[in-house]
């Protein structure tokens, strides 16, 4: 897509109308009590939309019409190949409507609109086709056992699954989690974060409209608090897959011990390092890399490299290309095709962000580019910036932003890199940079991380799997096969051969 396309979609805006209810067994409802919440454009903090605030009445009827659409087997026991053609028919429909599903997450989540029309949408569009092509392509097992038996090891979906998932990536979240589970024939309610449920309302008529069936696809906006909770302790919920952050996904757990022990798998949060060796200052496009993974998604982003760790005798010149680099990155309208950067999704969290900032400078960092006030005007900006002179006790070191934020330590040898890099709770990703093969893999080994960049910045591709040490995540794996595998029970079959 161009820019002059990218301009046309602006004009869309005005003409853009609302879909907010819920979508519960085959249709949009208002739910049970008939209220909202309302969902507003961080750009401008003018209201959106009014959104169905689901409750626990809505929660049990989408529960009941899940578990009778996966007894019924209609989409559990069909044939892969027909969930295969369905999700397929889904990733087109998406595809078609892209110009909408793209502007559904600029406007409220803030997110530019190019990186909405160039990888949100298209990945999730990628999504959908790789997990509905996997979908007639899994085998079952046999295991060795005595002559006169005979085992079978296959895979069974787990039946009703919740998708609980947050702002930063509406659709994309999303898309991680429902595309493999219904591939695998679970019957899926997603519960999309209050602050950004559009995309996800407007995903349930697609899937309709592709033909998956009545109850195995449903979505309930809603507060966390109430119906994530209500999720969480609901008896008949075989699986809760979440993303967000690591303190609710904490919640999931004691939810899920308190009631029918059902499956978790938690995406959270992350502290991801940047390590640069003094060889890597001339990898090319190193400044780029780094801002990329300090500033994308305005460092509203679970594998942020939020923290630069560069060797002692290149720090000074890195850090001054990549202050220099900032420029780049400066707010902007996110329905601008040309911004890279759009506002913080609420007042509270540019808040926030901001009193990190302070903070850190009153604990003896040093602001080295951009700033701890308020960005003029009405959206929730915050301007790229850069802390150098980062001590590793300091909440700044150790403590997810979630906001354009750069954490700047130094280290003297690989000794010290590696120990810095791992002083974290986290463990989602890391980047090391060097022109020394042998110590790329060596410190890729050593990093404690679901996810080692060597001289790149990336979160791989659909076909590798995402997820986290330590407390970045819990019992799972989004994209790649291992994803599919987590929305499957296995079941053994054990067979007497006796005449
Ligand atoms: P969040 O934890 O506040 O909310 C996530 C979801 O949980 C939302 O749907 C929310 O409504 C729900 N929720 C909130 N409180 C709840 C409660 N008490 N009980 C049940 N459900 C509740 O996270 P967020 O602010 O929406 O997203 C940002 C976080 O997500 C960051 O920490 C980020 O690192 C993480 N994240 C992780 C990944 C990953 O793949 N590891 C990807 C994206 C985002």
């Amino acid at each position: 897509m161009n820019d002059a396309d990218l301009v046309k979609m602006r004009e869309r805006v005005a003409g853009l109308s609302f879909e907010s209810r819920a979508f519960i067994d085959g249709d949009y409802h208002h739910g049970a009590s008939g209220r909202t919440v309302p969902t507003e454009n961080p750009a401008t903090g003018e209201q959106l939309a009014a959104v169905t605030c689901c409750g626990t009445e809505d929660l049990d009827r989408a529960v009941i019409a899940a578990r009778r659409s996966f007894d019924s087997g209609v989409w559990s026991r069909s044939s892969p190949t027909g969930r295969k053609e369905v999700l397929l028919r889904l990733a087109s429909l998406i595809e078609s409507e892209l110009p909408t599903l793209a502007l559904l997450d600029c406007l409220e989540a803030g997110k530019p609109v190019a990186e909405c029309v160039n990888t949100d949408l298209p990945e999730t569009i990628e999504c959908f086709r790789w997990y509905a092509e996997l979908t007639d392509k899994i085998y079952g097992e046999t295991a060795p056992c005595p002559p006169e038996r005979l085992s079978f090891i296959e895979r069974e979906p787990v039946g009703v699954v919740a998708a609980v998932t947050p702002w930063n990536f509406p659709l994309l979240m999303a898309a991680w989690k429902v595309a493999p589970a219904l591939a695998a024939g679970n019957s899926v309610i997603l519960k999309p974060s209050e602050l950004t449920s559009l995309s996800a309302v407007y995903l349930a008529g697609l899937a309709h409209s592709a033909g998956v069936p009545a109850g195995v696809f449903q979505v309930l906006p809603g507060m966390g608090e109430e119906i994530g909770a209500a999720i969480g302790r609901h008896p008949d919920v075989d699986m809760v897959a979440f993303t967000g952050s690591t303190e609710v996904g904490r919640l999931f757990l004691q939810y899920s011990a308190q009631s029918n022990l059902k499956r978790i798998s938690l995406e959270c949060g992350g502290k991801s390092p940047q390590v640069v060796f003094e060889d890597g200052i001339d990898i090319p496009g190193l400044i780029d890399e780094i801002c990329n993974a300090a500033f994308w998604n305005m460092g509203e982003n679970c594998s942020c490299g939020s923290r630069l760790l560069l060797q002692d005798s290149i720090a000074e010149q890195v850090l001054d290309s990549v202050a220099a680099r900032l420029q780049d990155w400066q707010p902007g309208d996110p329905l601008d095709p040309a911004t890279r950067t759009g506002p913080m999704i609420e007042s509270k969290h540019r808040d926030k962000v901001l009193h990190f900032v302070r903070e850190a400078v009153v604990a003896g960092a040093n602001l080295r580019a951009g700033t701890d006030a308020s960005h003029p005007g009405n959206g929730y900006y915050v301007a790229p910036t850069i802390l150098d002179a980062v001590q590793p006790k300091m909440r700044i070191a150790r403590e997810e932003i979630f906001g354009p934020v750069l954490a700047a330590l130094r280290f003297r040898d690989e000794e010290e890199a590696i120990q810095l890099a791992n002083a974290t709770r986290y463990g989602l990703a890391a980047s090391v940079y060097t022109r020394d093969f042998g110590r790329a893999h060596r410190v890729a080994r050593k990093l404690r991380a679901g996810t080692v960049s060597i001289n790149c910045f990336s979160e791989g591709s659909i076909a590798t799997p995402f997820g986290g040490f330590g407390e970045s995540g819990f019992g799972s794996r989004d994209k790649g096969k291992q994803a599919y595998d987590q929305y499957c029970e296995l079941k053994t079959i054990w067979a007497s051969l006796a005449p």
